[in-house]
């Protein structure tokens, strides 16, 4: 058994706390191949992180014999124990490194939407990977703080570095796409929509259209907002119960009619988003929709971290 205090590298004590911002993300065009023999489903689309984010205060708690971690938010009814995806990173950091602390308290304010389709949860996991990772100088490289959140959950290695990247596997195979600089406004129906019956429906049901996958990578790395407008596209829209589908049809004309150039549900939902042409005409958008009571905020896409 080991007696000595977690290893850590850096000066960090006991009172000190670690700052790390967790950015959202949205699907500009999703569709779902093949059922893997794990019971799995895979997937392929292009990925963006965007500057809607939630705030991680993560505060170590060094003295050896504590063990376990906490989480508190501003949102109640996430998991404030190791449920909690974030906490869940902070025990698979320490267990695969060995650096770290074993047990801390992480406060999320959460601005990202629970179960909205934005990856909320899987980043705040990557953000505390990549903070537990500098600021105990583990020196893991990205694509091994990617490998690690593989483990947590198939959007977690988008999520380690963000950016614009197409997505295959279960989501975990990245290919790294030039960065698509632009407006959107991301929009949360008041309602959630059930992941695991939306793979479901997709499994009953003959798939008419697709998304054009190459077309939206060769649109985003020749800088092409129009042509990036025009392939949004996520095959769960398709599989969505009527009433839903209907909803989410609703707020996609109210973001067109608002100036969009094009709109899509992200993930398996119920969050929609719409891409603009400039600052102001986002602006406008979301004055626009805000006027018709739809919840909604202004978000500019982001770079990869470095
Ligand atoms: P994705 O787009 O990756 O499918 P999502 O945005 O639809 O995810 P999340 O907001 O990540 O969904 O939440 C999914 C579930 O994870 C919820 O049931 C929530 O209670 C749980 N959860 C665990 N940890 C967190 C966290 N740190 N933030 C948000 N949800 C969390």
């Amino acid at each position: 058994m080991k007696t000595e205090p977690p290893s850590c590298h850096c000066s960090l004590t006991a009172a000190m706390s670690i700052f790390e911002t967790a950015r959202a993300k949205i699907n500009l065009c999703l569709d779902v191949t093949e059922k893997l023999p794990d019971g799995y489903h895979g997937v392929r689309g292009v990925m963006q992180s965007i500057d809607f984010s939630d705030q991680l205060e993560i505060s170590p708690d060094l003295a050896a014999d504590k063990r376990g971690w906490r989480v508190e938010s501003n949102i109640r009814y996430i998991p404030s124990g190791e449920t909690n995806l974030a906490a869940r990173a902070a025990l698979l950091f320490h267990s695969h490194t060995g650096a770290g602390p074993r047990s801390g308290l992480i406060k999320i304010k959460k601005r990202i939407p629970v179960c909205g389709g934005f990856g909320g949860g899987s980043s705040d996991a990557a953000a505390v990977l990549r903070a537990l990772n500098r600021e105990f100088a583990a020196g893991l490289g990205r694509a091994e703080l990617e490998r690690l959140g593989e483990r947590l959950g198939s959007d977690v290695p988008f999520c380690v570095a963000g950016g614009t990247a197409l997505a295959e596997g279960k989501g975990e195979k990245l290919t790294p796409l030039p960065h698509l600089d632009c407006y959107t406004v991301v929009c949360r129906p008041d309602f959630s929509c059930s992941t695991p019956e939306l793979f479901a429906a997709i499994d009953k049901m003959k798939m008419r259209i697709r998304p054009d996958v190459p077309g939206m990578v060769k649109a985003v790395a020749e800088g092409d907002l129009q042509g990036v407008a025009r392939r949004l596209f996520n095959v769960f829209e398709e599989a969505l119960p009527k009433k839903q589908a209907e909803a989410i049809w609703v707020i996609k004309d109210l973001l067109i009619d608002s100036g969009a150039l094009g709109a899509v549900m992200t993930g398996s939902g119920s969050g929609v988003f719409g891409i603009f042409p400039n600052k102001n005409a986002a602006e406008e958008g979301c004055r626009r929709l805000k006027a018709e009571g739809v919840e909604c905020h202004l978000a500019r896409t982001t770079r990869a971290i470095e």
